[in-house]
């Protein structure tokens, strides 16, 4: 029996039967994992609040031959969230930061930035250093980043013009367009908004706050949330909650 050890974000935990849960952990050095947790469904269990949404912890597992899922053996906290996520104010936030990276992400491909970026998040807010909403649009730059898929915030993807006051984003999210290449784009980013992209690339996301005023981060969150869905080609269901979607 193959034997593993990680530290990983808890993304989610559900039944899997009367006895036993499935977690899906982000983990530092496997990407998306899903394991069975044994005995978790159960009052009384050997993980506690491990498996608490978000939980940060160094996790043991281990593969059967026969069963596709790895099987969680034990683990313990290394940082609680609970505090932060269970906030009135964050948890629905976090519930669509947790189901972009859940329906986004394939199974056990590396990617350490991610990892990172999710810790950095949640210790920001925590600290409380920047609002909710920032850092949602914070991950949400970044995590387009990470993929591959963030626009350029310099130039027009037709004629490679400088973007400088305003961008109109392409129908098929591939790009932003200047005043002379649009037709008639809907979706459109203001000077401010394209400046914030390039600032993300270089600053920690508990300085988000030096935005705050600048502009309100609630069309470009819609905005970037509709690219990932467009992109992932699946719909988002935890947006809905949040009150920049109403
Ligand atoms: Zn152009």
């Amino acid at each position: 029996m193959p034997q593993a050890h990680a530290s990983a974000l808890v993304l989610s935990t559900a039944p899997l039967n009367e006895q036993d849960k499935l977690v899906c952990l982000l983990t530092s050095t496997h990407g998306l994992l899903k394991a069975v947790a044994p005995g978790a469904a159960k009052m009384k269990n050997r993980f506690g609040s491990l498996l608490e949404l978000f939980t940060c912890g160094d996790f043991y597992f281990y593969w059967n031959e026969e069963k596709e899922l790895a099987t969680l053996s034990k683990g313990e906290i290394k940082e609680s969230f609970f505090d932060v996520i269970s906030a009135a104010g964050n948890i629905f936030y976090f519930y669509l930061i947790a189901e972009i990276v859940l329906k986004f992400i394939p199974e056990n491909l590396h990617d350490e930035r991610l990892y990172k970026l999710l810790l950095a998040i949640l210790r920001s807010r925590r600290g409380n250093q920047s609002a909710m909403d920032w850092l949602l649009l914070y991950f949400l730059v970044w995590f387009l980043r990470s993929e591959g898929l963030l626009f350029n915030p310099k130039q027009c993807a037709s004629c490679s013009a400088a973007l400088l006051d305003r961008a109109w984003v392409r129908r098929d999210y591939r790009g932003l367009l200047c005043a002379s290449c649009k037709t008639d784009e809907p979706l459109t980013l203001g000077r401010e908004e394209l400046a914030y992209m390039n600032w993300t690339a270089h600053h920690p996301p508990g300085e988000s706050g030096v935005w705050a005023g600048r502009f309100q981060p609630a069309s470009m969150i819609r905005l970037l949330v509709g690219k990932i869905e467009f992109h992932g080609e699946f719909a988002l269901q935890s947006s809905r909650y949040l009150q920049e979607f109403r």
